[in-house]
């Protein structure tokens, strides 16, 4: 087994300038937009408008909570530039363009990786198009809760081993960039919630991600913890932020015992790191 870290990303370095911006309308509309969050790939975005106002993010609906706020984030591969278009409740319309800096993505090798995991035969591709199915729609849920608002928490303790968008060569063979943060941890090691959400699928053995759960936080944001040992919560449970819900493990294509989290804006995978203003525990 052999695992290389070729390069940590810059992300600790972007601790330092995460501090939270709160920015204004350009449109003359002072403080009646707030954005806070980073404008980088990976990013998430969380707004406030006036209540009773309407956004749409690139023509795209972006659903409003009563009190005004939403969220939205950027992928890894994020275009440079997105339009932001707040319609006030006194039918003004506001329009904003974001600037997406881009990144700088890393390069792991993984070796060691089972034959039946590197090529599945025609059962398995069926089992990995239906586990896939599973867990596209259980992000794909739109609830109104408001989870997604709390300051998210670490998950686990331990070294970090892997980061959102590195490209991935297993067995040297390129497959597609890993979008999780992995956290080095014992098998049985706690696994707690980052932030309150309600369960929306727990699975013990998935093809790929093995023991797999994921939370929703309202308005498309859900967290996905994967290669899991155990899960110590049930589907539509609802989970407070703290709250322990698995235990660390090696299952799945994993060569050795640690936690992968992944955060997304529905379909949009975010970097779960750029949400922690605290350092790891
Ligand atoms: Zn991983």
């Amino acid at each position: 087994m052999h695992f290389t870290v070729k390069k940590m990303l810059v992300v600790s370095a972007m601790f330092m300038l995460a501090l939270q911006v709160w920015a204004t309308d350009s449109a003359g509309q002072g403080s009646l937009l707030e954005l806070q969050g980073e404008l980088v790939q990976g990013g998430m975005v969380i707004g406030r408008a006036p209540q009773g106002s309407q956004v749409w993010l690139n023509d795209e609906v972006v659903k409003v909570t009563p009190d005004g706020r939403f969220v939205f984030g950027f992928g890894r591969d994020s275009e440079n530039t997105h339009q932001l278009k707040i319609k006030y409740p006194n039918g003004t319309e506001a329009l904003r363009e974001l600037e997406v800096k881009p990144r700088d993505y890393d390069i792991q090798y993984i070796e060691g990786i089972s034959k039946k995991i590197m090529s599945p035969n025609e059962e398995d591709l069926k089992r990995i198009r239906r586990e896939n199915s599973m867990v596209a729609k259980a992000r794909a849920g739109a609830s109104v809760r408001e989870d997604f608002l709390e300051t998210f928490i670490w998950p686990a303790k331990g070294p970090i081993t892997g980061v959102y968008g590195s490209q991935r060569f297993y067995n040297g063979e390129p497959r597609r960039p890993h979008f999780g943060l992995d956290i080095a941890a014992p098998r049985g090691a706690e696994v707690i919630a980052p932030a309150s959400g309600k369960v929306v699928l727990a699975h013990n053995n998935m093809f790929f991600s093995g023991g797999t759960l994921i939370m929703d936080h309202g308005y498309g944001i859900t967290s996905t913890f994967i290669h899991l040992d155990a899960i110590l919560v049930e589907e539509g449970q609802e989970v407070k932020q703290g709250d322990a819900i698995a235990r660390v493990g090696a299952t799945g294509r994993a060569t050795g015992p640690h936690l992968d989290w992944r955060i997304n804006w529905f379909n949009t995978r975010l970097d779960p790191q750029l949400l922690m203003s605290e350092p790891q525990p």
